[in-house]
């Protein structure tokens, strides 16, 4: 049997964690959501906030296509943006390296200098890591952060009624990577979303005092509404007319024959927040300057997840990157 033929990343995940011991009383989260959160272990009565993410060279990097400091920024971002999607603010970071013997010091440099960057900008402080070789690039982050109890935002706290929200376009880096792959040069907004993306830490501590349930928009906006739903057991509805979409992404669908629906659902990479909120709260986050986007609504689990159509019809919400499928 192969990863495929079970259902991919996430039914394996599932799989393999069950051969070890994955619960205990002060792991308030563990697997399943964008971070684990463990209980009031710091002075201040925050919980205490860990994720993990890896890149491989020419699975989530072309050497070609990105400059070493463009992946050093994006593999700390993809951190810090995790840490956004519980409410909190990150701290200290760990970087495991598996680096090929042929490497450059140079390039080596480089990323560390994209890594510094990243770090400086969000309040991240470098504590720590592991190198080693192997024959392709590899690195892998564990980032810590804190949230205050009050403020910490599960996958699973969605309720039916709430409203489901964006803090901005998706679909933007999809549209970039599309347009390399195709050998265009993307506008350099395009290009900036795919190679050296921000992710929305200016915002999420503002908004996890009155959202639910929160997860950051790395797999496609299908993909994460799905995971809210899974976990909040619920069902939702995604209105396709209301999902922001850059123009400049719009024009890359069509310069590349792609669906920019397709790049807002399935695209990823967009490090914008989607959270659920109730609706009362809705005017209150916009009143505290936060822009955000309604693009549904959740619903009661047994009304399914669904996409409405410009057209009325409704279709299944499905969609979304899934590693081995
Ligand atoms: P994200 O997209 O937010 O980075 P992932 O989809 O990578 O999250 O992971 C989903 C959940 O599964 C997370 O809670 C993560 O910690 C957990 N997880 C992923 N891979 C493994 C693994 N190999 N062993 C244990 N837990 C894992
Ligand atoms: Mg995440």
């Amino acid at each position: 049997m192969r990863i495929a033929d079970i259902g991919g990343e996430f039914a394996l995940i599932q799989r393999l964690c069950a051969h070890a011991p994955n619960a205990h009383q002060n792991l308030l989260a563990g697997i399943g959501d964008d971070a684990a959160v463990i209980k009031g272990i710091q002075a201040d009565g925050s919980h205490l906030l860990v994720t993990t993410d890896m890149l491989v060279e020419n699975s989530h990097f072309r050497c070609e296509w990105a400059a070493a400091e463009q992946i050093g920024i994006k593999s700390v971002v993809c951190n810090v943006s995790d840490i956004a999607a519980m409410g909190g603010t990150p701290t200290f970071m760990f970087v495991s390296l598996a680096l090929a013997p042929e490497t450059e010091v140079a390039w080596a440099e480089s990323l560390y200098r994209g890594m510094g960057k990243a770090c400086r900008r969000y309040g991240v402080t470098l504590a720590g890591g592991d190198t080693t070789h192997g024959a392709a690039v590899t690195i892998s982050i564990t980032l810590l952060g804190r949230v205050a109890p009050e403020n910490l935002c599960l996958r699973s706290h969605a309720r039916p009624g709430d409203l489901l929200c964006v803090t901005g376009p998706v679909g933007s880096a999809a549209a970039g990577l599309a347009m390399m792959s195709a050998g265009l040069v993307p506008p350099p907004l395009l290009k900036e979303k795919h190679l050296t993306p921000g992710c929305r830490l200016d915002v999420g501590p503002t908004i996890a005092p009155l959202a639910h349930a929160m997860i950051d928009i790395s797999d496609g906006l299908a993909a994460e509404v799905n995971h809210i739903c899974q976990q909040s057991k619920t069902g939702a509805e995604i209105t396709a007319a209301d999902i922001p979409i850059h123009p400049l992404a719009m024009e890359a669908a069509r310069m590349t024959g792609n669906d920019p629906l397709t790049f807002a659902l399935s695209g990823g990479e967009d490090f914008e927040l989607l959270f659920s909120i109730a609706p009362k709260d809705r005017q209150q986050l916009e009143r505290r300057g936060i822009d955000i986007v309604v693009v549904g609504k959740v619903t009661d689990a047994a009304e399914g997840i669904f996409l409405r159509l410009p057209d009325g019809k409704r279709e299944k919400l499905t969609g979304g990157y899934n590693h081995f499928s």
